[in-house]
């Protein structure tokens, strides 16, 4: 894969904007979930601790973040999301300027304050297909990651910095390495050495934009071989974590 090569404009602008899933949990099971909690089920929360250390790191470098999502799963699932928001705050007097957004599926109802943006986004029937390995379907990986990383900008969750906002989920279905645990060590380079693990198997490298690419010619529920053989093992462990 190549590398994404984004102008030093670009580079400023992936690097400070970031969605914070705070849950890998869903009241929803979506078809094709781009963060996997249809099939790739998980209860995770993120700590109030990670999100301490968010804001901390943040102040402390001086971080000047443009853009911030609070993203799960479903982020109104979370049972400390009050705690959670009231420490975003901290940063949110820190930088003013620092957009915050949310998105929610609606099923929970809930106040956010206003200085955070609530989308309202209770219609998933605009989903595409997403388990679908490049390898699988004999597409070259000859080209740079996809556009998400430079709309979507990064991501955090339990798993620390990752480059793009659908890492997570790669990272539960293969078994992958974590992030970057410290925002210090977040930077172009150390970015792009995980793209280059987590693309690899990303339906999300075959689309050009949301809207065209080659990802739209499979049916929406198309699970590749990769996929399938990463849900098998993912099944059993997590049955076995069950009965333990
Ligand atoms: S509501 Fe969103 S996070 Fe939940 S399953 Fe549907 S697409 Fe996934
Ligand atoms: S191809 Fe997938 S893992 Fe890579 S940047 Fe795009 S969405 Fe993220």
């Amino acid at each position: 894969m190549k590398d994404f090569e984004l102008t030093d404009e670009e580079m400023q602008m992936y690097l400070h904007k970031i969605e914070i899933d705070i849950t890998e949990s869903c009241n929803l099971a979506c078809v094709s979930c781009v963060r996997g909690c249809n099939i790739f089920k998980s209860d995770v929360m993120i700590s109030l601790d990670k999100i301490r250390k968010f804001v901390d790191e943040s102040i402390e470098l001086n971080y000047q973040w443009e853009r911030i999502g609070i993203m799960g799963g479903e982020p109104t699932v979370h049972p400390q999301l009050p705690e959670i928001i009231n420490i975003l705050y901290e940063y949110h007097v820190f930088n003013p300027s620092c957009q915050f957004w949310t998105r929610s599926n609606c099923i929970i109802p809930y106040e956010f304050p206003d200085w955070i943006e609530y989308q309202k986004n209770p219609d998933h029937s605009h989903h595409h297909a997403f388990y679908v390995s490049p390898q699988d379907v004999g597409f070259p990986m000859n080209k740079r990651a996809c556009h998400v990383l430079y709309d979507c900008g990064l991501m955090y969750s339990h798993h620390g910095y990752l480059p793009c906002c659908n890492s997570n989920v790669h990272i539960r279905a293969f078994n992958l390495i974590d992030g970057v645990q410290s925002l210090k060590n977040v930077n172009y380079e150390s970015m792009m050495k995980l793209c280059h693990i987590y693309c690899r198997h990303c339906g999300m490298y075959m689309m050009d934009n949301f809207e065209s690419g080659y990802l739209l010619s499979y049916p929406v529920d198309y699970i590749s071989e990769t996929w399938q053989n990463a849900l098998i093992k993912y099944n059993s462990i997590n049955c076995r974590k069950t009965r333990v």
